[in-house]
């Protein structure tokens, strides 16, 4: 069994018919029994199909794409962690302590619940959520690193 996607020149429908064979349909269309679906006319014809996009060349470009954005993240991982102080659950009141001139200003990163995320938005705190890539190994926690 075949199956033709085919279009009708007259009132230009669409729709599949199966053959047993090409040989079939060809025999079949030559003796006007293919007719369209929607207005039975036998001015019917196999669609042109679009040619399919090379499954190899696509998966090849995005393994490119997901290589550099590995490199991309693994680069600010690095970063992160070179240059960034771990504060661990205290992010949000180092931030709030920095930024309200407390504390000496200093690159942090930490974790903060979405409670204290929102209000250091809202106080103007300068933090930005640290995207999962982007996020380093998680050093001990200050207080783990006690005991
Ligand atoms: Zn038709």
């Amino acid at each position: 069994m075949i199956r033709y996607a085919l279009i009708c020149h007259d009132c230009e429908a669409e729709f599949e018919a199966w053959f047993a064979s090409s040989e079939a349909y060809d025999d079949q269309s030559k003796r006007g029994l293919v007719t369209c679906a929607a207005c039975n006319s036998a001015s019917v014809g196999k669609q042109i199909m679009a040619p399919a996009v090379s499954g190899t060349k696509r998966s090849a470009r995005s393994n490119a794409n997901s290589e550099l954005a590995e490199k991309v993240a693994a680069a600010a991982r690095q970063h992160v962690a070179e240059n960034f102080d771990y504060v661990g659950r205290d992010f949000a009141s180092e931030a709030r302590a920095m930024y309200y001139g407390d504390a000496e200003e200093r690159p942090i990163w930490g974790a903060t619940t979405a409670e204290e995320a929102k209000a250091l938005k809202e106080e103007g705190v300068p933090a930005a959520p640290l995207p999962e890539p982007f996020t380093p190994p998680r050093p001990r926690e200050p207080d783990e690193s006690l005991n």
